[in-house]
């Protein structure tokens, strides 16, 4: 369930802190600490996984999850009408750095495109 390593596991349990936006039984949200728009915020499921790769049938559940908290952080930003991007980095060449899968929410400001 949860991988004692893992930041993003104890950011969840709160061993670690973040700037908490949203949470429920099943998904934590949390500002980025290093943000790339004015909204920055990251979606993470509860439940351990680490890549998009090791999703199994009775986790995919997670990403609708992930994909409502998503819509109701955005309203709360103010971003749902202007408009945002959510972005999910797998592995090295989409560059992802933390092994806890998460979704990025990113608004306030024109997103270009394609992205880097
Ligand atoms: P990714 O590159 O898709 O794996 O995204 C990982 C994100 O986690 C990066 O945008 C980091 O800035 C962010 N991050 C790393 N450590 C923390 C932390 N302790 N609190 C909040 N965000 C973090
Ligand atoms: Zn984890």
């Amino acid at each position: 369930m949860a991988d004692a390593d893992c930041l993003f596991c104890k950011i969840s349990s709160g061993e670690i802190a973040a700037d908490r936006v949203f949470e429920n039984d099943s998904v934590v949200a949390f500002r980025d600490i290093n943000p790339q728009a004015p909204t920055h915020v990251l979606i993470i499921p509860r439940r351990h996984v680490a890549t998009i790769n090791d999703l199994t049938d009775g986790e995919s559940g997670d990403i609708n999850l992930l994909f409502e908290a998503a819509a109701i952080i955005a309203r709360t930003e103010g971003i749902a009408e202007d408009g945002y991007r959510v972005t999910m980095n797998c592995n090295a060449a989409a560059g992802q750095t933390v092994f806890h899968l998460h979704l990025h929410l990113l608004g306030g400001r024109q997103m270009t495109w394609p992205p880097g």
